[in-house]
């Protein structure tokens, strides 16, 4: 009990005297952009910030980042995940607005703050050599957001599947926690047809008319249980003269259920077999993205995790995260059957847009929650057992 007291304070000792340090850290890396595909200025940013301390780090054929520390046999670790990339292309401006305790930046929450906790839990790690009964591996990860597909955490969980019992991903807020995986599938929908002058062609088929046929009918079906659909983007045609020979969509299915997910594509395929009996059209169907949906993980340990996570959460900050759904870098362990789940530390909100903030006063405290979450989960026994 002694053992656990001391090293509690070391953390909390940690936490104060590298707050200043990790809010900089936070400014500086929150101006960087990190497009899915193209995180190469955050890892290097990120990379060299380690090796002030002497850390190594390896990077991989999809441009993550992996820092093991004492590694053990078999199953024995567990792998703390935060993804680098954003939902944001290169031309946002990432500018810190500065309002009070409330910093405003888009990406700052998701998923910024929490790959700097990331590399201060690294630091830790190196400084303070805690001994932990699970080995770690640490990992900021590309290609998380939209299509990105979860590239970066799927070449991971292939190299690493049999060598780790459980994964936690940081990721988002601090008053939810994801125990359980939203799936999807995402397709790109484009519409042919011969086209034709406005007036002189009148009455050939015009693309723009069957995209918007097609979604109409995509919007008729009725959901099951936590299943939705979106038409998230729509472009095409030539002119307002022009009878439209092409017209293209980003269409997406989310259900937490592999089941549902597998009945609303075959509801696609019926909806694009109708479309394509009419005259002159021609359909291009692509999918662009898909997640997995769980499959085969254990809920007993999934839970166990989740309730060291919230217990030291609610130990610091008095705040107890409630659980949620969500569709992160945990969805592929999930898929293949390991535990995993998916905490934040910072106060904030406003993910995917202009206006996402985080409260940096909770900084010193996200750190410690971080920490302490961190050596909690990898202290107990390995939860395989
Ligand atoms: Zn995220």
């Amino acid at each position: 009990m002694g053992h656990m007291v001391q090293q509690e304070s070391k953390i909390k000792q940690f936490a104060r005297k590298n707050n200043a340090f990790l809010q900089k850290t936070l400014e500086e890396l929150s101006q960087i952009p990190a497009p899915s595909h193209r995180e190469e200025k955050r890892r290097e940013y990120c990379q060299r910030w380690l090796e002030q301390f002497g850390i190594v780090s390896q990077s991989d054929e999809k441009g993550n980042l992996v820092i093991p520390y004492r590694l053990k046999e078999e199953k024995q670790n567990l792998l703390f995940i935060a993804h680098m990339d954003l939902v944001f292309e290169d031309t946002v401006p990432l500018q810190i607005k500065k309002e009070g305790t409330i910093w405003n930046c888009p990406g700052i929450g998701d998923n910024t703050a929490n790959v700097v906790l990331m590399l201060f839990l690294a630091k830790f790690l190196k400084e303070q050599e805690p001994d932990l009964e699970q080995g770690i591996l640490l990992a900021i990860d590309t290609c998380e957001e939209g299509l990105g597909n979860l590239e970066g955490c799927s070449a991971l969980m292939q190299r690493y599947a049999d060598k780790v019992s459980g994964v936690i991903a940081f990721d988002l807020y601090r008053d939810q926690i994801y125990t359980e995986c939203i799936g999807s599938v995402r397709y790109k929908i484009a519409v042919c047809t011969p086209g034709g002058h406005s007036f002189a062609d009148f009455g050939e088929t015009n693309a723009v008319w069957v995209l918007a046929k097609l979604i109409e009918r995509l919007y008729r079906y009725r959901t099951q249980g936590c299943t939705t659909y979106n038409a998230g983007v729509i472009q095409g045609g030539t002119s307002v003269n022009t009878i439209a020979p092409k017209a293209e969509m980003l269409f997406e299915y989310r259900s937490d259920s592999a089941e549902e997910l597998k009945k609303c594509k075959m509801y696609l395929e019926e909806c694009l077999k109708e479309i394509q009996k009419i005259k002159d059209v021609t359909i291009e169907c692509k999918i662009v993205g898909e997640r997995p949906c769980m499959q085969n993980a254990d809920q007993t340990k999934i839970e166990m995790l989740s309730e060291i996570c919230r217990e030291e959460i609610r130990k610091i900050s008095g705040i107890c995260p409630k659980k949620g759904k969500a569709s992160t870098d945990c969805n592929i362990p999930l898929s293949i059957g390991i535990p995993a789940v998916c905490a934040g530390f910072f106060r904030g909100g406003g993910a995917h847009t202009m206006e996402e903030w985080i409260d940096i006063s909770t900084s010193e405290i996200a750190l410690e929650m971080a920490l302490s979450v961190s050596c909690a989960l990898a202290g107990r026994k390995k939860i395989d057992k």
